[in-house]
């Protein structure tokens, strides 16, 4: 089968919306970013979701309180289309989504405000008989995360006995009609099982695999995780192959960037998309990397989208470095490999900047 290759450039019409439904979860990953100390405890509730996806639905909320402001090129050629929705993809995430009893109504909601696509990610345990709640006509796609091609390397990340129950859950959900995707967080833990997974997921019928990588966030920088981050070779002799092998049984393939060539040009989705990742205690951040402090963008108060005043992470963003992603810099310096003179050998990109491998279309 011919493949394509595509690195995906931030799109003027792409806006993503990562609602975090509640930050609790059955589950304790060795990777889980999520932070209560940082995002609450808050479980949110089927008004506030409602209300919530109402904001991001509203151009005239989000624009006017979004301190940096993307696309601008869009916002003067739709100048009077307020409503938004229909540019936007929402994911809800957790914790575990799932274990929201809301969730079959905020599917619901956010069909009614008519948002691009709707994805729910989930470990897989489907809590609430989430399958039989809703229709495969309501929700685009399940989006399983799974850490392995077999127990003996999911479960040491994820716990005893997730493998079977995340495989069951894929199966249940591709037999009901859903559309079904995996996203696979590689590590020094899992690495060399990644050229296990196309096989794995052709067998259960997944036709779209997203290979993440790990984050020095919640517990893995609580757990000394940077010792479990790929350096750039590991990355790059493994992870483009594997995914060229699985866009050749078929499946859509999206993995990050990471590194940048020379010749490759750098740009701050924070900048210059639109990107909101909101968490259960009100905070909106434009860049995951943050999540872990205080300076989101914007909050949620009573129902209403705020602007927060500096110091935010958006007053970083137009910093100019030869690193690249000036996020990175501060946050996780040991991740750079430098020459003996002290010049980076080579840039990190957006963490939002991905590349896709797919079947080609004759
Ligand atoms: S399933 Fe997700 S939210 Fe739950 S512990 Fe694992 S990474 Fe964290
Ligand atoms: S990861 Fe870096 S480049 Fe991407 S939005 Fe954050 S600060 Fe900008």
């Amino acid at each position: 089968m011919k493949i394509e290759h595509r690195t995906v450039q931030f799109q003027a019409h792409t806006r993503n919306l990562f609602l975090h439904l509640l930050t609790q979860c059955n589950l304790h990953c060795l990777h889980c970013y999520i932070n209560p100390e940082q995002h609450g405890n808050r479980i949110l509730d089927r008004d506030t979701i409602a209300k919530w996806l109402a904001i991001f639905a509203d151009r005239d909320q989000v624009n006017s309180q979004r301190p940096v402001q993307a696309h601008p090129v869009i916002r003067a050629r739709d100048a009077e289309v307020q409503r938004i929705a229909s540019e936007t993809n929402v994911i809800f995430l957790g914790g575990e989504p799932t274990l929201n009893p809301a969730l079959p109504d905020a599917i619901r909601e956010a069909r009614r405000l008519g948002y691009a696509s709707i994805t729910v990610d989930t470990n897989g345990f489907l809590f609430h008989d989430i399958l039989n709640r809703v229709s495969p006509e309501e929700l685009d796609y399940f989006s399983f995360s799974l850490d392995g091609s077999c127990p003996q390397v999911n479960d040491p990340i994820r716990g005893g006995g997730v493998f079977e129950t995340c495989t069951s859950g894929i199966r249940r959900a591709i037999a009901r009609g859903f559309e079904t995707s995996v996203i696979f967080t590689a590590s020094r833990m899992n690495i060399r099982d990644l050229v296990n997974m196309p096989a794995i997921l052709r067998g259960l019928g997944v036709r779209r695999f997203f290979i993440q990588v790990i984050g020095i966030r919640g517990n893995s920088a609580r757990k000394g995780g940077a010792s479990l981050q790929l350096g750039r070779e590991e990355w790059e002799s493994i992870v483009p192959d594997v995914a060229g092998k699985a866009a050749e049984m078929g499946m859509h393939v999206t993995y990050p960037k990471v590194f940048l060539g020379p010749d490759e040009p750098f740009a701050c989705a924070g900048l210059v998309a639109d990107n909101h990742f909101v968490f259960p205690n009100g905070r909106v951040y434009t860049c995951p990397l943050c999540e872990d402090y205080p300076i989101h963008s914007m909050e949620i108060v009573k129902d209403e989208l705020r602007r927060r005043p500096p110091i935010r992470e958006c007053d970083l963003y137009s910093l100019q470095i030869p690193e690249g992603c000036v996020l990175n810099r501060i946050l996780h310096p040991g991740n750079i490999p430098y020459d003996a003179d002290g010049r980076p050998l080579c840039r990190i990109a957006c963490c939002m900047l991905k590349e896709e491998v797919l079947p080609a279309e004759d």
